[in-house]
């Protein structure tokens, strides 16, 4: 059997699910969307297993803007993805980051903090004294400032942001297969059509990369390379019964984070990049929360000296090799394969952002809401890579 659509999204997670929500929402958009996912369980997904956490706190100004439309999407949500007067909950909690910094580490937060500003971002710089007085349950020592988010940040659950982009969509008409993407076709400087798993070709005008940590895989079907694939990531779920007034998300100066969760809290910390192989399997390790996440939080905190871990799941980023950022726009020779990549753990609250971009592209022809082109394939062999400072 042959079908077609103007538009095949491979992967219809966030990305691709935001994606196929503001395709269908443009007025200037006629066509067939057509989502092949191939787990709607969506059980192992990226976005399934992400933290859910926002912020404006980048030191990229793309970035910045990309999230803090994140935000103002999220603020929104319960109307924009409404369906059958059935509102849009996914459990929006504002709060701020907290970005501790060392002596050694001050002059970047400063240099962040004057970036996020010209972006319009609401940051506050405090020294150790400040942040003594702010947050009375923090052990300062060793600290030289801290940057604390007093707008446009805080966490939501991103598999409902899922669902809610993916219902909205549907309702728009926009149609989801059960299928995996085995093969794409490609005649010369255009993909044709794309092979799937059922035995089916379904030929398509635009392809839309929204794969996920599997980005790297669905790009290498057309022979091209793109620097994306999994790496494995730990949340651990504590319970601490001293109360932490006005705990915001504490991203350590060492990188370990941690952040209320309901009555819990959600921690974690990425392995240096020598220690951080692909892998694709779910398995926990605890050996990285024995070791470097519950010594760090207790020094930090020490409230969490008592602490009791209540269990822990593992989640893949899907993480871009060279630069840890974002990949949105076309190939530059295949014009009709269009990227929405390689996120690196900020993928999630750019879902909204990078939809309206990927839509733009293909209704537009252009960026219209960001300018995003710094963010393009092309700056690979151009070797101008984007160096964010706050990976988390
Ligand atoms: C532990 C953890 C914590 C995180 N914390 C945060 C956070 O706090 N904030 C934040 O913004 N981001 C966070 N992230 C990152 C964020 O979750 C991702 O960047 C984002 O969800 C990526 O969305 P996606 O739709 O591109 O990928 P995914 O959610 O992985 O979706 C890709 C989809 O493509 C499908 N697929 C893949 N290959 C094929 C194929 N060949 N055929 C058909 N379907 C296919 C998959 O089944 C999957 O459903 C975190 C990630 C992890 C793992």
């Amino acid at each position: 059997m042959s079908a077609s659509a103007d538009v095949v999204i491979v992967g219809g997670a966030g990305v691709g699910s935001a994606s196929a929500y503001f395709l269908t929402a443009d007025p200037g958009f006629r066509g067939r969307v057509v989502v092949i996912e191939r787990d709607p369980t969506y059980a192992n997904c990226s976005t399934a297993r992400s933290a859910g956490a926002i912020r404006q706190q980048f030191s990229t100004p793309e970035n910045i803007r990309l999230s803090m439309f994140g935000f103002k999407f999220l603020s929104e949500i319960a109307e924009r993805l409404e369906v059958d007067g059935e509102r849009a909950d996914v459990s929006f909690r504002r709060n701020g980051y907290l970005f501790l910094a060392t002596e050694s580490g001050r002059t970047v937060l400063e240099t962040n903090h004057a970036t996020q500003r010209a972006e319009g971002a609401s940051v506050a710089l405090l020294d150790a004294a400040e942040l003594k007085a702010r947050f009375p349950w923090l052990n300062v020592e060793g600290l030289a400032a801290g940057s604390l988010g007093l707008a446009n940040e805080g966490w939501f659950d991103p598999y409902a942001l899922l669902q809610a982009f993916r219902r909205k969509a549907r309702a728009q008409g926009a149609i989801y297969r059960h299928d995996t993407a085995v093969g794409l076709e490609r005649a010369g400087d255009r993909i044709v059509a794309v092979k799937l798993a059922s035995g089916e070709r379904l030929a398509c005008g635009t392809l839309v990369n929204a794969a996920g940590p599997g980005a790297g895989r669905v790009a290498a079907m057309a022979g091209i390379e793109l620097p994306v694939g999994p790496r494995k990531r730990f949340v651990y779920v504590v319970d601490c019964r001293t109360p932490l007034p006005g705990c915001p998300l504490v991203i350590d100066a060492s990188g370990v984070w941690v952040r209320p969760e309901g009555s819990a809290y959600v921690c974690g910390v990425s392995p240096p990049e020598d220690q951080d192989p692909e892998c694709d399997d779910f398995e926990l390790d605890y050996q990285p929360f024995e070791e470097v996440v519950w010594p760090t939080l207790a020094h930090r905190i020490p409230a969490f000296e008592a602490i009791k871990l209540q269990r822990a799941w593992a989640g893949h980023y899907d993480y871009n090799t060279v630069d840890q950022n974002g990949i949105i726009g076309r190939h530059p020779q295949v014009t009709n394969f269009v990227f929405a990549n390689g996120f690196s753990g900020h993928g999630i609250q750019q879902s909204p952002a990078t939809g309206r971009a990927v839509a733009e592209l293909i209704v537009h022809g252009k960026f219209i809401s960001i300018d995003l082109r710094r963010f393009g394939y092309e700056r690979f062999a151009a070797n101008q890579p984007i160096l964010e400072l706050n990976v988390v």
